[in-house]
């Protein structure tokens, strides 16, 4: 966990998504869950690593890379849960096992629908120690922003993802 950004702490410029730079669009601009989606276009298989999370109350938060097979990271996310508007049934799964956010939903019947979504750049850095990234994009990293709602317009996740 030693050396891992803060990404809560950083500063991120919003973009339309026309400027979203091409090599980072098939990451960001789907309307699927993160997971499935990149699984089935780069034809790989991913799993979460989680490098911080913490629980307050009701609220789940936690920063999670998504790598494949060969260690190389995807994307890096920040993930804020609200448990209270989950069944408990899936609680101990989210706050105990690595399984995609997305995955579990979707075992819940619960269908993508993302709101107040926008798209955001980064300047360059590192993200910190011991992440090996995807790929690299020459200008810097893109990423997306959205709450996750149920089919009543309840909010269940915010999450910021990154190209890594
Ligand atoms: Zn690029």
């Amino acid at each position: 966990m030693d050396g891992f950004l803060n990404l809560d702490a950083l500063t991120c410029h919003p973009v339309s998504e026309d400027s979203v730079c091409l090599c980072c669009r098939d990451a960001l601009t789907h309307h699927e869950y993160m997971t499935a989606h990149l699984q089935r276009v780069r034809a790989c298989t991913l799993h979460i690593e989680r490098r911080r999370q913490r629980q307050e109350g009701q609220n789940l938060i936690r920063h999670i890379l998504l790598n494949d097979a060969h260690q190389h990271t995807h994307i890096i996310a920040s993930v804020w849960i609200s448990l209270a508007a989950l069944p408990g049934s899936v609680h101990q799964q989210l706050i105990e096992s690595d399984l995609p956010l997305g995955h579990i939903l979707a075992t819940l019947g619960i269908a993508p629908n993302f709101v107040d979504r926008y798209f955001f750049r980064c300047d360059a850095q590192r993200w910190g120690q011991n992440i090996q990234p995807y790929s690299v994009c020459s200008q810097g990293h893109f990423g997306r922003a959205h709450t996750l709602t149920d089919a009543h317009g309840r909010t269940l996740a915010r999450v910021r993802e990154w190209v890594a």
